[in-house]
């Protein structure tokens, strides 16, 4: 048996993918790596702040908000959200350095939402990999890295290693 040797971003998503089970929120699990040529130089998962309790202690901090409907168009639905952690990404930012991370690559395991793309793109990365999709911000994000220059791209074809997914209960 020869084993394949895995590419470069199968790799870094893997590892953002085993940082994900980190997060003790119920309703998802993100993760990101920030890396500088072929240099890991942070990881991070969506998680409460230190010192305060997490959703696995005292659940999730649930908020309710009026979306646009995928279906019906025009019309607007009921969506809950976990407001307790900070997203990945955010945390990323939050632990790591400006001078590190000029030039560097982002490896998130679900696409950032519009506040985490905003941050994102005035962080001196150059390049977002994703994988699992987030329609809801989708269209505002992608516009906002092709006017910001960012390389923005779904890593396809892949499969997240074994029992790192949780079921998005959002
Ligand atoms: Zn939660
Ligand atoms: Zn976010």
């Amino acid at each position: 048996m020869s084993s394949l040797r895995k590419d470069w971003d199968t790799y870094f998503m893997d590892i953002a993918y085993m940082v994900s089970t980190r997060s003790r929120c119920p309703r998802r699990h993100v993760g990101t790596v920030l890396v500088q040529g072929k240099k890991l130089l942070g990881t991070a998962y969506n998680g409460a702040p230190m010192g305060t309790p997490d959703c696995s202690e005292d659940g999730c901090l649930i908020v309710e908000e009026l979306v646009p409907s995928s279906t019906d168009n025009g019309g607007m639905v009921k969506k809950q959200r976990c407001i307790r952690t900070i997203h990945a990404e955010q945390n990323l930012l939050l632990f790591t350095d400006r001078v590190d991370r000029e030039g560097s690559v982002v490896y998130v395991t679900d696409e950032p939402c519009w506040t985490c793309a905003n941050m994102l793109a005035n962080s001196g990365i150059v390049e977002i990999v994703y994988h699992r999709d987030y329609p809801k911000d989708h269209e505002k994000v992608t516009t906002l890295m092709k006017q910001r220059g960012i390389r923005f791209k779904k890593i396809e074809p892949y499969t997240a290693p074994a029992d790192t997914q949780v079921q998005d209960g959002a």
